[in-house]
């Protein structure tokens, strides 16, 4: 219908009432001009080309058929764009028959969360080396530093580096470094205050 000219439109308009009512043929809902109830806003019907081909214009009309704004844009997608403003039952009708869309959607958020676990992936793969190194200097220049002020310290170095981590995640990986069997660190309590230290077992 896009490209129909203008002259001719009304004339294939009045043909497809007079034959077969002014309504869409796929739902036979029909326009309203004033909305009482929003369910059943149609604002206008479209003249469609049959076969898509707006070039395509006999004159017994045969290539003509009145659709309501969400059939038509559901035949043809730039008609979609075009006439955007739907009520908003039409959009929902439209998302409940339109399956091939909805399913590019679920697919589309598939792979969004697939990219997303991959990306988290990431993270620790870049993180977990860097909080290391980072942990392992720090401790060279220093005996021993506060645990909470630690993980602190090691999510804003990740954060210059680039990597985005949170302080628990930071706190997760020093939790790790601590384990008793392989660790490179080791916890201790002074004064209530838990202190993270180079284990000593090791370096000496
Ligand atoms: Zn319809």
């Amino acid at each position: 219908m896009s490209r129909m000219n203008s002259d001719r439109r009304p004339i294939a308009y009045e043909f497809c009432k007079k034959r077969d009512g002014e309504k869409c043929v796929v739902c036979k809902r029909y326009p309203v001009k004033k909305v009482q109830d929003k369910s059943r806003e149609v604002t206008r019907l479209y003249v469609d080309h049959k076969d898509n081909n707006n070039n395509n214009n006999p004159e017994d009309g045969s290539n003509w058929q009145l659709l309501c704004p969400s059939h038509n844009a559901k035949k043809n997608p730039r008609g979609k764009q075009r006439h955007s403003k739907f009520s908003s039952h039409l959009r929902l009708k439209e998302s409940l028959t339109h399956t091939s869309a909805s399913t590019h959607e679920r697919a589309e958020t598939i792979a969004r969360s697939k990219w997303q676990t991959t990306a988290q992936l990431d993270v620790s793969a870049k993180a977990d080396p860097l909080v290391r190194a980072y942990v392992n200097s720090l401790l060279s220049h220093v005996d021993r530093i506060e645990k909470s002020e630690l993980a602190c310290a090691a999510a804003e170095h990740c954060m210059l580096k680039g990597v985005q981590l949170s302080e628990q995640t930071a706190a997760r990986y020093i939790r790790k470094y601590c384990n008793n069997i392989n660790g490179f660190l080791e916890s201790i309590m002074v004064e209530d205050t838990v202190y993270i230290r180079k284990r000593r077992d090791l370096s000496q």
